[in-house]
């Protein structure tokens, strides 16, 4: 987290933090949605040097997409973005304080947006709120049900911090 350069270059995490708090860790028995006992506001990861491998490679969709602008910042959208299923998925992980964050915009007409540009691709949007998730599609959601189960802690991405 704090202040170290990412590939977009102009940004960097400054006090977000929250892939800390919505992300499982399973190296450190980490559930989804709890502050790491690592984690702190205003310091960042305390343990940044030994931080598990998962911590080092996760990749924040955020971080790395230059053309997504401040606002779509982690802490202030209230979800963490990272690309799932070998590069077929982009999950959309809501803060569960806020899990209608994501139907605002400018957010939701961009996901409608990315829906309908990875189509063709093969390339879905999925939302994950709590152990429910609803498909994104160019008009509408699909609900595809509680698919976690109720102690999730595994990773489907890795996770990279700066
Ligand atoms: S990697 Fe992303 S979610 Fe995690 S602290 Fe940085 S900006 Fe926030
Ligand atoms: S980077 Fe990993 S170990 Fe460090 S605070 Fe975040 S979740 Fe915890």
């Amino acid at each position: 987290m704090n202040g170290r350069p990412d590939i977009a270059e102009t940004k960097s995490c400054g006090d977000c933090g929250l892939c800390c708090k919505l992300i499982g860790v399973q190296a450190i028995d980490k559930p989804q949605f709890v502050w790491c006992k690592a984690y702190r506001k205003g310091a960042g990861c305390t343990v940044y040097d030994d931080r598990p491998a998962d911590c080092r490679a996760f990749i924040c969709y955020w971080l790395h997409v230059p053309n997504l602008g401040d606002e779509w910042r982690p802490d202030r959208a209230g979800f963490v973005m990272h690309i799932a299923d070998g590069g077929a998925r982009l999950n959309i992980e809501v803060d569960p304080g806020k899990p209608q964050a994501w139907r605002q915009e400018p957010f939701l007409s961009a996901f409608r947006a990315w829906a309908a540009q990875g189509r063709a691709r093969g390339l879905t949007l999925w939302v994950w709120i709590g152990r429910r998730a609803l498909e994104i599609t160019p008009d509408g959601e699909i609900d595809r049900g509680m698919l976690r189960p109720a102690a999730h802690t595994r990773r489907d991405s890795n996770k990279r911090l700066s």
